[in-house]
């Protein structure tokens, strides 16, 4: 009986693997802790089982907004998600009030909705979704390789 073929990979290997798409582990995109800084107004802040600390501000969950709609407009516009859309030059400016959650509430054991001061609720932001769309420096580099 011959061995070959047998893989035999290294531990940085494992991890490398483990941080590439669709290998999120489940301690990974298992919040530990959710901060909705609602009354400050300024973010949302989730510790992952896997030790992991990723955080956001409003602005920018409001335009990583994962639904259809959203989804959409930022692919046709080749935006990546929490990347704002150029504003629209006007003579009349008006004041815009910064993107806030009036409300958030879980969706099931999975994910969360934000009902936005704009109106705007159909998003369902998934554990894994928040996940991969983490904002932190690491992640962030991670993905632009
Ligand atoms: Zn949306
Ligand atoms: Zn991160």
């Amino acid at each position: 009986m011959s061995h070959e073929g047998i893989r035999i990979v290294s531990e940085s290997e494992v991890r490398r693997e483990a941080q590439a798409e669709h290998k999120l582990s489940p301690e990974a995109v298992t919040p530990a802790r959710v901060k909705v800084k609602k009354t400050e107004g300024t973010g949302m802040e989730i510790e992952w089982r896997d030790g992991h600390t990723s955080s956001w501000n409003f602005r920018w969950l409001r335009d990583a907004c994962p639904c259809a709609t959203c989804h959409e407009e930022r692919d046709k516009a080749g935006r990546a998600p929490g990347v704002a859309k150029p504003r629209q030059q006007s003579l009349l400016q008006m004041y815009e009030e910064p993107p806030r959650p009036l409300e958030v509430s879980p969706v099931g054991k999975y994910a969360l909705k934000f009902k936005w001061n704009d109106g705007h609720e159909a998003g369902i932001y998934s554990w894994e979704y928040l996940r991969r769309v983490c904002d932190c420096d690491q992640c962030r580099s991670a993905r632009a390789k």
